[in-house]
């Protein structure tokens, strides 16, 4: 099972024309092993040891770039980032979903079944990204309650 996906990932990489390395591996596999986005404080703080600042930046925006993540601001302000539906792709993120940012552990959530809803704008302005974040209580922190 693990080498299978060790698989997927680096499958995922060559497709996108990014060579193996250790650490994008590193960080694609930590993404993946998340049931919410993943805080940019949290991943320097797991992967702080073997990876420094820049290049994790340089892996994250190539990431990014490639239509295999995507950043969410959340309400403090923090970078947070996802793994992309399959519809992205490099230069194209499909990523319509709306984001649910707890206030009580403060993760972000993709809730891919929830879509932004076609905005109607004034006549000549054109729509280049839309970012729906709502706050609450996540599922898991009101069931811990
Ligand atoms: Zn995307
Ligand atoms: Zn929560
Ligand atoms: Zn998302």
């Amino acid at each position: 099972m693990e080498n299978l996906k060790a698989k997927k990932y680096e499958d995922l990489l060559v497709s996108n024309g990014l060579k193996r390395t250790g650490a994008r591996l590193q960080v694609l596999e930590i993404l993946s092993n998340r049931n919410s986005a993943t805080s940019q404080p949290y991943l320097e703080n797991v992967v702080g040891k073997d990876i420094d600042r820049v290049t994790l930046y340089r892996i994250l925006k190539a990431f990014e770039e490639k239509g295999i993540i995507h950043k969410v601001i959340d309400n403090q302000g923090t970078a947070n980032y996802a793994i992309c539906s399959d519809g992205c792709s490099a230069n194209r993120h499909e990523d319509g979903h709306v984001h649910f940012n707890c206030s009580k552990c403060l993760r972000v959530y993709c809730l891919d079944e929830v879509k932004i809803p076609t905005l109607k704008l004034p006549k000549d302005f054109k729509v280049e990204q839309v970012n729906l974040i709502v706050s609450g209580i996540c599922s898991r922190c009101r069931a811990s309650n």
